[in-house]
């Protein structure tokens, strides 16, 4: 049996860029007292998800603006860029900050606001929504109860296309066709790849193989889009207002999805990947998979290009669909989902305004508030748009920036 660990204002589940955000909010906006009795839940260290992601891909900034991090002073990130003297870590039109000064950043808030120590190194493994209020979170270390709990971990799966997937359940998880989610630096050098996808992810593992000498493919279903964020500006304004004023969440889910909609890149990915087009380092093909075969040496993808089936052997296949999000992922609902059950929408529950789950204190950050929070809820500006909501229906005194329910 557990130990009995006591009593809490507030549990975090998750200690990522979404948990931090909430954090910062919570001390600069207050209720101050709430912070004072917060446990945050994680095995891991702070931000440890988030700088494996940059290191594994090798990226050197973000996607992101410089308006865009975990502190409610959008001027917050480059004042501190000139105090330290790194006005030349931002980048392009938007102020991309570099990987390394916002961590930096990020450490910064850590320090400042003392949130490192409120971090207890466990797991949480059950979350039950108390009858009278609250709930109780069964963990690795210990039972704790609180007034109110907030899961950021983010439950997320590769999206896995059917000609991947059966490549896997005919040969097993061999080396060499994998999703962008299993890629690494290791794999450059090992012969003719194949990238398969539009985004930012296939734009970087391209790049990545092409510049360490391998022959690169690179697959594109469409023409290949060019943007800054992963959404249209317009998403962070006037857009985000029509989507609140929408009262039917079915139809604020598609509407969201299709703002995402397939892969994009930034301008400055997207002159690299240009130039090495250009200059003979990467083929880039339009067309659909057909299917993925084990050869002797490798695979062979069938592409139907033009008409036509061409095959293209590679030593590997890196498929960089994307992820999706489903209420499923995360166990901790399970109970939610049993004992509250509530609507959803293409895997997603519909969350009150401040995005609880009905009827419970347990409120929800990241990819399964997307019908509250929009099309930008798994990045930083969907941390920050989460983060004003929730602490407001805290009674934290919070200035708006984005526009929302009323
Ligand atoms: C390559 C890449 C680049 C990106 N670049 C940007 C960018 O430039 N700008 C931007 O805004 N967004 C970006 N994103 C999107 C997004 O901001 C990141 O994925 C971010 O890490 C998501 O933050 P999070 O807090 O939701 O989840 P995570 O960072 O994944 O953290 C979730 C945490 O929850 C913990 N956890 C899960 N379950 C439990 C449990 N039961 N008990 C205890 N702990 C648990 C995990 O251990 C993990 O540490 C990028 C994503 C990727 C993949």
């Amino acid at each position: 049996m557990s130990a009995d660990m006591g009593d809490l204002e507030l549990a975090v589940v998750g200690a990522g860029p979404q948990a931090l955000t909430l954090l910062t909010y919570l001390a600069e906006h207050g209720p101050r007292e709430l912070l004072e009795r917060t446990r945050v839940f994680d095995t891991s260290d702070w931000l440890t998800t988030w700088h494996h992601q940059f290191a594994s891909y090798e990226i050197p900034m973000l996607r992101s603006a410089w308006v865009h991090h975990p502190h409610p002073d959008p001027y917050g990130l480059i004042r501190f860029g000139r105090q330290e003297g790194r006005d030349d870590e931002f980048f392009g039109r938007i102020g991309r900050p570099s990987t390394r000064l916002f961590a930096d950043y990020c450490d910064k808030l850590l320090d400042g606001y003392g949130l490192r120590e409120l971090r207890t190194s466990a797991q949480v493994t059950d979350l039950r929504p108390l009858p009278a209020g609250g709930v109780e979170l069964t963990t690795t270390t210990g039972t704790w109860r609180a007034r109110r709990a907030v899961l950021a971990t983010n439950p997320i799966r590769p999206l896995v296309p059917s000609w991947l997937g059966g490549a896997w359940a005919k040969h097993g998880r061999e080396p060499g066709a994998m999703h962008s989610k299993d890629w690494s630096a290791d794999t450059k050098g090992q012969g003719p790849v194949v990238v398969v996808g539009g985004g930012l992810t296939a734009a970087q593992i391209v790049s990545a193989h092409a510049l360490a000498g391998d022959p690169v493919t690179w697959l594109t279903r469409t023409l290949v889009r060019e943007r800054d964020l992963d959404i249209e500006a317009v998403w962070l304004g006037p857009n985000l207002g029509k989507f609140h004023s929408v009262v039917d969440l079915k139809a604020r889910v598609t509407m969201a999805r299709k703002a995402r909609g397939g892969g994009s890149i930034p301008n400055h990915e997207g002159s690299q990947l240009e130039d090495l087009i250009q200059t003979g380092r990467v083929a880039h093909l339009r067309g659909a998979v057909d299917g993925l075969q084990r050869t002797g040496e490798g695979w062979k993808l069938n592409v139907r290009h033009q008409g036509r089936t061409k095959p293209l052997p590679a030593a590997n296949v890196v498929c960089a669909t994307g992820s999706r999000a489903h209420v499923r992922y995360e166990t901790l609902l399970r109970r939610c989902r049993t004992e509250r059950p509530v609507r959803r929408v293409a895997g997603l529950p519909m969350l009150n305004r401040d995005l609880s789950w009905p009827d419970t204190s347990v409120h929800l950050m990241g990819p399964l508030a997307l019908a509250q929070v929009g099309p930008s809820c798994r990045t930083v500006i969907g941390a920050r748009i989460a983060a004003e909501r929730v602490v407001e229906s805290w009674g934290g005194a919070v200035n708006r920036q984005y526009p929302g329910p009323k």
